[in-house]
């Protein structure tokens, strides 16, 4: 079986479990990411992959060069 997977990156647009802010982040953000809000974490690092905590409105996919 042949797996291409070229490295593809997405935006996602997310929702505070906390307080209901939408804003983009990067799922493979290497940072802690926090609401604006309030504060809340929204992305949590994890080795390569974020974990996304709270409602995944929508997923943009990003060609990385
Ligand atoms: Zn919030």
């Amino acid at each position: 079986m042949e797996i291409n997977t070229k490295p593809r990156s997405k935006f996602l647009k997310v929702k505070c479990q906390d307080c209901g802010n939408v804003q983009t982040v990067f799922d493979r953000s290497t940072t802690k990411v926090g609401c604006t809000v309030c504060g809340a974490t929204m992305v949590n690092p994890k080795g390569g992959k974020a974990e996304i905590k709270g409602e995944i409105l929508e997923r943009a996919d990003v060609d990385m060069a």
